[in-house]
């Protein structure tokens, strides 16, 4: 069997700022210039005050488990050695309901709970792309 291409995200004119900040081993998400509202995923439109003037900010890197899914079959033959995978949803402290969807990795013995404290960390996968995920952060 051909061996499939790894998935990676491409980044374009709306994501290049997320892509570019984890490149740097920072989060970052999309703040509205005319409000302060964050926003994720970034958008042309800001969904708080409709302005279009909106770049990317970076925030704190830490949330809470807001839901999360425990996949243990790959979907793509490239996802087949990062099994189990936690694909979560976290909420981001920077803001109520901001949210993220993204990987828990790292996991602790006891697994994780919603409600976890969990902080970014960052995983490369490939020369341009650095992926944001998470981990459950220690007390
Ligand atoms: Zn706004």
């Amino acid at each position: 069997m051909a061996e499939s291409p790894p998935l990676v995200p491409v980044p374009d004119g709306l994501t290049g700022f997320f892509w570019e900040a984890a490149g740097r081993q920072e989060l970052a998400v999309q703040r509205c210039s005319a409000c302060g509202t964050f926003q994720h995923p970034p958008e042309p439109v800001c969904h708080s005050c409709l302005s279009f003037d909106l770049g990317g900010a970076a925030v704190s890197g830490r949330g809470t488990v807001y839901s999360y899914e425990m996949a243990t079959q790959a979907f793509h033959p490239s996802f087949a050695d990062r099994m189990p995978l936690c694909i979560a949803v976290v909420e981001l402290d920077d803001q109520p309901g901001l949210k993220l969807l993204t990987n828990i990795v790292d996991l602790p013995a006891d697994g994780v709970a919603v409600g976890d404290p969990v902080e970014v960390c960052f995983r490369r996968l490939s020369d341009e792309i650095t992926l944001p995920v998470f981990r459950v952060a220690r007390a």
